[in-house]
């Protein structure tokens, strides 16, 4: 698989001592695979066991979360929170609440989030967090209860210099709210302990646009760079969600139109361009499904199977749902309708397979690390102003984002350059970011 004997090693390594963790696996193989031409030209790298480090989390909490349900009945959930990597900084990154949270999925996200964490060009270390909870159709009441429980356990490991979490799946401005009261209480007042929160008690205008902003900030780059751009392009993006909405509403703005959105049961198409305020009250207010939006557009079409959105005929492709939603075939379908441009907006959503097929196929692609970064690089901002005890205006948050998409997206264009694979975003990202981080790392010595 490698050329190189010693990655190749190393992997069978994480392959052994990390059993049962797909995801994590497949984060890691794709950093190593980028890395071949780095180490030929830093051998000094594997003489300090820098890379060997870089895939160990530094630690891994792991935590019961009990609570009681409205009912009186007592649930029993498990807390997670991988503290990966925090040679460049406080360790940065979301607590996500899904049912299929897992240590694999935990760590792939975290490892991850090391390198998009440098990509921001801020000082912040990746980590990442989770609960196998399901925010679902549990009432205010519960969702409370259970993130205080959290929160008791967590805010043990957490704090403003030490470790920053933030939102991620089923983690938005509600259960930030809930969980940073709990941390309030038994640490008193610290607002750059938890980013996301509400504007009146230390959140950041535009954190909550940040994610979507940000990726079609990378995204329009990445196209104008290519001799394209949104202006009347046919997008789909997956997902309904944080993410999904205002990256639909970036798009929009660019002057894309946005035909189809989803979740995990289905997903809809409407042919005159997404009403977005109809998403926005069926999944910011209401929190009901997709499928609703038949009763805001009756001649709109809904589809059962989330993974049939990739069948749409677009222009675009922003996958802002989940890991692995992008299959071979999916992958295939795109290409197959002409989808000359996809960039990711939810973390590892296309598969290494779909990868290929959008590289052999001359797709723009931009991966996620680099192009959903400006969620965290917003969260940082927040954490500055938190420090400052100020806040910037819209104005001024958005223009540091959209100035952080644009490096980004010209560090990882050129470090692919550099190391020989130009246009190749996947690998230029992984050593742009890959590269700040080990530097750190080596001048801190073996620690
Ligand atoms: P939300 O919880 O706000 O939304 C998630 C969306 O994805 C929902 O529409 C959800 O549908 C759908 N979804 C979740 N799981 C699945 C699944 N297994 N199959 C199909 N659809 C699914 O999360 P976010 O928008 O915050 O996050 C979306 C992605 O973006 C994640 O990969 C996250 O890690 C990534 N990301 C988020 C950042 C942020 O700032 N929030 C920053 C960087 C990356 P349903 O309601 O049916 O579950």
């Amino acid at each position: 698989m490698f050329k190189n004997e010693y990655l190749q090693g190393l992997y069978e390594r994480v392959q052994k001592r990390n059993p049962n963790e797909p995801e994590f696996h497949q984060a890691v193989l794709e950093v190593l695979e980028s890395l071949e031409p780095v180490i030929d030209r830093h051998p000094e790298y594997i003489r300090w066991g820098v890379i060997e480090s870089i895939v160990e989390p530094e630690r891994i909490i792991k935590f019961r979360v009990p609570w009681i349900d409205d009912k009186g009945n007592v649930q029993v959930n498990r807390g997670f929170r991988i503290q990966f990597n925090n040679a460049i900084g406080p360790y940065k990154g979301g607590i996500r609440f899904h049912p299929s949270v897992c240590e694999s999925i935990i760590k792939f996200l975290g490892f991850e989030q090391t390198f998009k964490n440098s990509l921001t060009g801020l000082p912040i270390g990746g980590g990442k967090g989770g609960s196998d909870f399901d925010p679902k159709g549990k009432s205010d009441a519960e969702v409370m209860r259970f993130c205080q429980s959290f929160m008791t356990e967590l805010q043990k490991y957490i704090g403003p210099d030490i470790d920053v979490p933030a939102g991620d799946i089923g983690v938005g401005a509600r259960e930030i709210g809930y969980m940073y009261g709990q941390y309030k209480r038994t640490n008193g007042y610290e607002a750059g302990v938890l980013t996301g929160k509400g504007i009146p008690y230390g959140g950041s205008l535009v954190r909550k646009q940040a994610t979507g902003f940000g990726l079609c900030y990378f995204t329009n780059e990445m196209l104008v760079d290519n001799g394209k751009s949104f202006k009347d392009a046919t997008v789909v993006i997956s997902g309904s969600g944080n993410v999904a909405i205002y990256a639909c509403q970036k798009a929009t703005e660019y002057g894309a139109k946005v035909v189809a959105m989803s979740d995990s049961n289905g997903y809809i198409y409407d042919a005159n361009g997404i009403d977005l305020d109809a998403v926005k009250q069926i999944k910011e207010v209401e929190r009901k499904r997709i499928k609703e939006y038949l009763n805001f557009h009756p001649d709109a079409t809904y589809g059962e199977g989330s993974s049939n959105i990739w069948k749409i005929k677009c222009d675009i492709a922003l996958p802002c749902a989940t890991q692995n939603e992008i299959s071979a075939e999916s992958a295939q379908a795109l290409v197959d309708n002409g989808c000359y441009a996809v960039a990711e907006g939810a973390n590892m959503p296309s598969t290494p397979e779909a990868i290929k097929i959008f590289q052999n196929n001359g797709v723009f692609f931009g991966p996620a690390k680099a192009a959903n970064a400006g969620g965290v690089a917003t969260s940082a901002l927040e954490m500055t102003q938190n420090s400052m005890r100020y806040s910037w205006t819209s104005e001024e948050v958005d223009a540091k984002l959209h100035q952080i998409m644009v490096n980004i997206y010209a560090n990882a264009s050129s470090a692919a350059k550099e190391y020989g694979m130009e246009g190749n975003l996947v690998a230029g990202a992984n050593i742009a970011g890959f590269i700040k981080v080990a530097e750190a790392m080596l001048a801190q010595g073996v620690v």
